[in-house]
């Protein structure tokens, strides 16, 4: 194991917190996109088309739809660090195979790469 146990378990506390914390979020923020497109329709019927308040409306869809990607990838990293947990493979770098340092996965327990490859993930980007 390459992660003391009593900090493993703390970390898997955390993941587990985050993961309802964003299963929550997610579920909230598709609720929220779908009654805001009831919304839309309602009010097309009541006062027609008018174009400055389409551009609104695709704009605060679209503000959803970020928010819903952002958490839902979150919400995928999170569970996939779970699963990694339960295969024994939790804390090391999915790129090079070497160990993630514990502070690391501290400050970001779904971290999948050390911070090398994570910066060279990021510039390819
Ligand atoms: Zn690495």
């Amino acid at each position: 194991m390459a992660v003391p146990t009593d900090r493993y378990s703390e970390l898997r506390a955390r993941l587990e917190a985050e993961h309802r914390s964003l299963t929550d979020e997610v579920n909230s923020l598709r609720e929220g996109m779908m009654s805001y497109t009831e919304d839309i329709r309602m009010e097309d019927r009541s006062y027609g088309n008018h174009m400055a308040e389409d551009a609104a409306d695709t704009y605060e869809q679209e503000r959803y739809l970020t928010l819903l990607r952002n958490s839902e990838s979150v919400l995928h990293e999170v569970e996939d660090a779970l699963h990694r947990m339960d295969q024994g493979t939790y804390g090391i770098c999915e790129v090079c195979g070497k160990e993630i340092p514990i502070e690391r996965l501290e400050a970001r327990p779904h971290a999948t790469r050390c911070i090398e490859d994570q910066a060279r993930e990021e510039q390819r980007r």
